[in-house]
């Protein structure tokens, strides 16, 4: 085969590729390749070039054994890590000397490494998460099995813990669940015709309770006439009901917190006619350090306050996946010491 076609060829593979023959020397390469691996490389030995042992190892059992061989290739574009998968193939009856060459593919699997972190760093999370009501329980059954046994105010204040604790879990599975849903239909768009006035005066209505625990006044400003959208309102009614939540739990000490309902015909978030939906708490704010990862799964800008409050870390993430469903977007402003305002975007 001329070197042109075997250029051509090399040059067509979608993916950084080059072909080493038995000289071991590179006899081509395309352009994906000469970007990953530098410039000139044609007729030079490929361990001046491959450099990573891992690399050079397989390189070298594929001309040995004139079989395949796949390994990784790490690289690092000087801004962020990138992993290749390099795959090896050995092809008789090229090169300039007879005997072959092997084809070296390098096929970029960041994407899946990453997934793959994201799911044991998940899994890490859940396990710890769970775990630690599940050690609080165990520790109180042991106690009122021993100790606590005779005693009936030990036993009952006990059992409140213990009925905590079993909510708290509860609370988590249900969130787990929820976020799993919620990821399962994000690509399905929502039909339903809702009115938003309607759906977050009940919401509102049905978050009282918790308000005047925490003796916070909560407020609706909404234009008289009725906000239409298409939308999922179950979804939706979740998604106000943590923020709402948020906003009495960890703003609440400011006194009140207010939503505003203001539709608009051209917003430049959605572009296009949109309602803006925000929740205005008075509280202490959050540092502006937590605002990029707030919506992260199990991700606390206060982890003390959070637990203590019995938060699982999922209601943020819960909303900003219920709101990429309906194409729309989530901001949080906040200022340390006056407040934050956590502004849904929805297009109409
Ligand atoms: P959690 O179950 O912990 O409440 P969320 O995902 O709902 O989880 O919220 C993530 C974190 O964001 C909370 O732990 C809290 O630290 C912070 N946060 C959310 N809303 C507010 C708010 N209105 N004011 C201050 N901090 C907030």
């Amino acid at each position: 085969m001329s070197e042109d076609l075997l250029a051509e060829i090399v040059s067509a593979i979608p993916m950084p590729a080059l072909m080493v023959d038995q000289t071991e020397r590179i006899i081509a390469a395309n352009t994906d390749a000469r970007t990953l691996l530098g410039q000139n490389m044609l007729g030079r030995h490929f361990a001046t070039i491959l450099r990573q042992p891992q690399v050079i190892d397989a390189m070298e059992q594929s001309l040995r054994s004139k079989g395949p061989r796949k390994t990784r290739h790490l690289s690092n574009d000087g801004a962020q890590d990138t992993t290749f998968e390099m795959q090896c193939r050995y092809m008789n009856g090229i090169g300039a000397v007879s005997g072959g060459a092997v084809l070296a593919v390098f096929q970029d699997i960041t994407h899946l490494e990453q997934a793959s972190q994201m799911r044991r760093d998940f899994v890490a999370n859940v396990s710890h998460e769970l775990r630690t009501p599940l050690t609080a329980l165990m520790g109180f059954i042991e106690t009122l099995r021993g100790p606590a046994r005779e005693d009936a105010a030990a036993r009952d204040r006990f059992l409140q813990i213990m009925t905590d604790e079993a909510n708290r879990m509860n609370r988590l599975v249900g969130d787990l669940l929820s976020l799993n849903r919620v990821e399962s239909e994000e690509r399905v768009r929502p039909k339903e015709q809702l009115e938003l006035n309607g759906l977050l005066e009940s919401t509102l209505n049905s978050l009282k309770p918790l308000a005047e625990d925490a003796d916070v006044v909560l407020s609706l400003t909404a234009p008289d006439d009725p906000v239409s959208i298409t939308g999922d309102s179950d979804q939706l009614r979740q998604v106000f009901t943590n923020l709402v939540e948020n906003a009495i739990k960890y703003g609440g000490s400011g006194g009140s917190v207010e939503v505003r309902i203001a539709p608009s015909e051209r917003d430049t978030a959605v572009r296009g006619p949109a309602v803006r939906v925000q929740i205005v708490d008075k509280g202490p704010g959050i540092d502006s350090v937590h605002l990029p990862r707030l919506t992260e799964r199990f991700y606390r800008a206060d982890s003390h306050r959070s637990r203590q409050l019995g938060g699982t870390g999922l209601g943020l993430a819960i909303v900003k996946h219920i709101v990429n469903r309906h194409r729309g977007r989530l901001r949080v402003e906040s200022d340390l010491g006056k407040g934050s305002v956590f502004t849904v975007i929805l297009p109409r």
